[in-house]
C-alpha cells in the first residue's frame, strides 16, 4: 500500500485505463479465450485483421503482421529477409532481441558503435560489395533513454543505398508529436522502411509485437517468418486491448503530452538536486551512480520510502556506469513526480551520491 511504480513500461498508462480493461473483456467474451492454433491455421480472427490494418494506419504503412511478441518480431525478420548475399549493420548496443534475430540469420554482420556515425558509414562503405544493406537500430535505447540520430542514418542509408529499420518498443505511442514514434519525431517517416514495436509497453502493456512496413515485405514474412509460422496466435483479449489503446492515441495526444510534461519535470527537478540523468527528453530517465552496490542499496532505500526502482549494473549496463533506471508515465501525478524526487534527495545526501 501506497507504493508507486517508478520501473514499468506503462509509459502511457493505457494499462490500467478503463476503456483499454473493458475492450479485453468484451473481446474475452465475444471472442473466446484463445484459438488453440496458429495464424495460418485456424488462428486469424476478424481483429487480429483489424489490428494489423490499424497498426499500419497508426504508422503510416502499407501493412503490418503479428507476432506473439516483439522479440519475436525481431527473431523473425532478418532470417526471412536477409541471405548470405546480403548484409546487417547494427548498432553494439541495440537490443538483446535483435542481437539474437541477427544470430539467426545468413547475412553478412557488421557491428557499428554506439550511435557513431563514422563508424556507421565506414562499416557501410565495407558492405558495399553485397547484394543489399540493413541498418538495424533501436529508434529509443532502453538503458540509456538516449534517441537514434535517424536523420543522419537515413542520409547514410540514401548515400550508400540501404534499407533502415528501427525498433520502437521504447518509442511508439509517445515519441513525435502525435506519438508516433522516433521517425515521427525526427521527421524521416517516410524513410525508415521497417518498424517492429511491441504491444506490451505503452500500447495496453499486455503482450504482443509486429512488424509493419511495405506490403510485399509483410507478405513475405506470413510465408517464411517462422515465430509468426509455428507459434500460437495473439489472445483476443490482448488485441482488445491494444486496438483500443491505439483508439484512444489516434484520437488524441493529450495523454503523451501529458507524459512529457511530467517527464521534464522529474529531470528538471532531479538535475537541480545534484543528480545526472542520462538521456534527453525521454521518459526513461537513467539516474546515473556509477557503483553497483550504490545503485542496489538506493533502490532498496527508495522502496522503504514508498518508490519502486531498480537499480541496473553490469552486465546489463557497462562495468562502473550502475544506475536507477525511473520511468515516468501519464498516470502519475505531479505528487507522485515530486515525491519521487524529494525521496531521492534524501537517500541520495544519505549515501553522498548528489553532486
Ligand atoms: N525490443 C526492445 C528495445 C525492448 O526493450 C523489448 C522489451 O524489453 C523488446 C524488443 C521485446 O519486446 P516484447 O516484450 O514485446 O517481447
Amino acid at each position: 500500500a501506497g507504493i508507486i511504480n517508478f520501473c514499468a513500461n506503462n509509459y502511457l498508462g493505457l494499462s490500467s485505463h478503463p476503456e483499454v480493461i473493458r475492450a479485453a473483456v468484451e473481446a474475452l467474451e465475444k471472442f473466446g479465450a484463445g484459438l488453440s492454433s496458429v495464424r495460418f491455421i485456424c488462428g486469424t480472427q476478424s481483429i487480429h485483421k483489424d489490428l494489423e490494418e490499424k497498426i499500419a494506419r497508426f504508422h503510416q504503412r502499407e501493412d503490418a503482421i503479428l507476432y506473439a511478441s516483439c522479440f519475436d518480431a525481431n527473431a523473425g525478420i532478418f532470417e526471412a529477409l536477409l541471405t548470405p548475399e546480403d548484409a546487417v549493420l547494427s548498432d553494439e548496443l541495440n537490443h538483446a532481441s535483435i542481437i539474437d534475430g541477427i544470430r539467426l540469420c545468413k547475412a553478412n554482420k557488421y557491428r557499428y558503435k554506439h550511435m557513431d556515425m563514422q563508424d556507421l558509414e565506414a562499416k557501410l562503405k565495407e558492405a558495399q560489395k553485397h547484394r543489399l544493406r540493413l541498418v538495424a537500430t533501436d529508434g529509443a535505447f532502453s538503458m540509456d533513454g538516449d534517441i537514434a540520430p535517424l536523420r543522419e542514418i537515413c542520409q547514410l542509408a540514401q548515400k550508400y543505398d540501404a534499407l533502415v529499420f528501427i525498433d520502437e518498443c521504447h518509442a511508439t505511442g509517445f515519441l513525435g508529436p502525435n506519438g508516433r514514434g522516433t521517425d515521427e519525431l525526427l521527421g524521416v517517416m517516410d524513410k525508415v522502411t521497417i518498424i517492429n514495436s511491441t504491444l506490451g509497453k505503452a500500447l495496453g502493456g499486455a503482450a504482443g509485437g509486429y512488424t509493419t512496413g511495405p506490403k510485399p515485405l509483410i507478405d513475405l514474412l506470413r510465408q517464411r517468418s517462422r515465430p509468426y509460422l509455428f507459434s500460437n496466435s495473439l489472445p483476443p483479449a490482448v488485441v482488445g486491448c491494444a486496438s483500443k489503446a491505439l483508439d484512444l492515441l489516434m484520437e488524441s495526444n493529450a495523454i503523451a503530452q501529458s507524459m512529457a510534461a511530467k517527464t521534464q519535470r522529474f529531470r528538471s527537478k532531479m538535475t537541480a538536486a545534484g543528480f545526472t540523468i542520462s538521456g534527453k527528453d525521454h521518459p526513461i530517465c537513467p539516474v546515473m551512480l556509477g557503483d553497483a552496490r550504490l545503485a542496489s542499496v538506493m533502490a532498496e532505500d527508495m522502496l522503504n520510502r514508498g518508490i519502486y526502482v531498480i537499480g541496473f549494473s553490469y552486465p546489463v549496463v557497462p562495468k562502473g556506469k550502475a544506475r536507477i533506471r525511473v520511468q515516468i508515465s501519464a498516470v502519475h501525478s505531479d505528487e507522485d513526480i515530486d515525491r519521487c524526487v524529494d525521496a531521492f534527495t534524501e537517500v541520495g545526501r544519505k549515501h553522498g551520491a548528489l553532486r
